[in-house]
């Protein structure tokens, strides 16, 4: 699958799946790389903690595969908060 380029109405359009974890590979770091370069959705959207666990996996040469599992873990646990008991 070619590289896909994220602009912010593509990444607003696909948020939800992307926090429901519904998105390829290919497309969770389209929509990742898009909110780490951009100021606007990075507020819109708030994830701000799993951008920074990004830049922090790749800066020490983290495989990719592990990188989209930290945030999918870090999703998940966001989700967990969210739900009532
Ligand atoms: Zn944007």
């Amino acid at each position: 699958m070619a590289e896909r380029v994220m602009n912010c109405e593509e990444t607003k359009k696909h948020v939800h799946e992307y926090l429901q974890n519904e998105l390829s590979d290919a497309e969770l770091d389209a929509i990742t790389s898009h909110i780490a370069n951009c100021d606007h959705c990075e507020w819109e959207y708030d994830f701000e903690s799993a951008v920074n666990n990004v830049i922090q996996l790749r800066c020490s040469e983290t495989p990719a595969d592990e990188i989209a599992e930290k945030i999918l873990q870090r999703i998940r646990s966001i989700d967990l908060n969210d739900i009532p008991h």
